[in-house]
């Protein structure tokens, strides 16, 4: 089968595309043929030898995509042959304590497809069958492919971390981006109220045809947090959704009422800051990170998409033979959306 992979770390130019072996369903897991897989910035961490990595042969990069049941497992009752399917990346134990509780991506075993177990970016995929759900009906294959990561993880920050109540106001960092989009996407569909930044008047403009209250812009449009108090009648903003690090921290900190939650993701900006401790007590704040989701969230986002018929933003898509491209434009922070690959074609 076709796949992009790596044999070793390093820029763009270790990956490599071509043959390697189909793999078979074990009990319990399900081989997918993959029609449409998307991008993430795990897959350059990943590339660059990210801790907990190995590039042990060929290891396949993705960890999203969307495709159509080929082969079952023994003991897998809930997917037939034919049937469409999105994949979650995040494999479980589902044996421990926190699997048993539903807390899956807190599991001491967790791994994902395309970092510790072989990725999505081929023709076919093993994972197991409690990864898997169906297909929403009125999705295309690279809607499909940009759904699972980023609105996964999105969810999870917003309900179980966050505690998101219809109503609130949340301040999304950096729209653009897969999360911070599918954040939006979310908040919007329950009856929140987004305000988001970017450095790009264009972003902004399309973020508010997706929904978004008000777009500010970080660069030139001056202090997002006297904005964002303004905007909230001086109260300041409920939740701060923060996939950037370093550079939005303070922002954050600045532009969260008092009560107010901070929920975190992601560090394509900066992985350090500094915490004010006496501003963080006195004024009620929770700083919060929070990687991937459970099974539970998966299967309350995928009817909540089905029903809402929210659509993942796709900025552009590729073929698997076009990986470099790709991976550039999304290195090069220029998308509005997900960059996905059409395996199929
Ligand atoms: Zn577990």
């Amino acid at each position: 089968m076709r796949a992009a992979f790596i044999r070793q770390f390093g820029g763009p130019e270790v990956v490599q595309i071509g043959q390697l072996d189909r793999p078979n369903p074990g009990r319990g897991e399900v081989l997918v043929k993959v029609k449409a897989s998307a991008l993430n910035h795990l897959d350059v961490w990943v590339r660059k030898g990210r801790p907990g990595a190995e590039a042990k042969g060929a290891h396949i990069l993705g960890s999203d995509a969307a495709g159509v049941v080929e082969k079952v497992g023994e003991d897998v009752e809930a997917f037939a042959v034919g049937d469409e399917v999105v994949v979650n990346a995040g494999v479980s134990c589902m044996k421990c304590a926190w699997c048993r509780r539903g807390d899956h991506s807190e599991c001491p075993q967790f791994k994902l497809l395309g970092f510790q177990l072989p990725g999505t970016h081929a023709e076919y995929l093993v994972a197991p069958a409690s990864n898997l759900g169906h297909k929403p009906l009125h999705l295309t294959w690279p809607e499909a492919a940009a759904l699972p990561l980023s609105h996964l993880t999105a969810w999870h920050m917003l309900f179980p971390r966050a505690r998101f109540r219809v109503g609130e106001t949340v301040l999304i960092h950096g729209i653009g981006g897969g999360v911070a989009l599918a954040a939006l996407q979310i908040v919007k569909m329950t009856g929140g109220k987004a305000i988001v930044t970017s450095s790009s008047d264009e972003k902004l403009a399309r973020a508010k045809e997706l929904g978004a209250a008000h777009g500010l812009n970080y660069k030139t449009g001056g202090d997002v947090a006297a904005q964002v108090k303004e905007l909230t009648g001086g109260r300041g903003a409920d939740i701060a959704f923060d996939t950037v690090g370093a550079p939005t921290f303070p922002i954050s900190f600045a532009a969260v009422r008092r009560g107010g939650r901070i929920v975190t993701c992601g560090v394509t900006g900066g992985r350090e800051a500094t915490v004010n401790l006496q501003l963080l007590y006195w004024n009620h704040i929770s700083l919060i990170g929070s990687t991937m989701g459970s099974h539970e969230d998966f299967q309350c986002l995928l009817p909540a998409v089905g029903m809402s018929h929210l659509r993942p933003v796709v900025d552009k898509v590729y073929k698997l033979e076009q990986y470099a491209e790709a991976v550039r434009r999304m290195e090069s922070g220029a998308q509005f959306g997900k960059i996905v690959l059409d395996i199929d074609a």
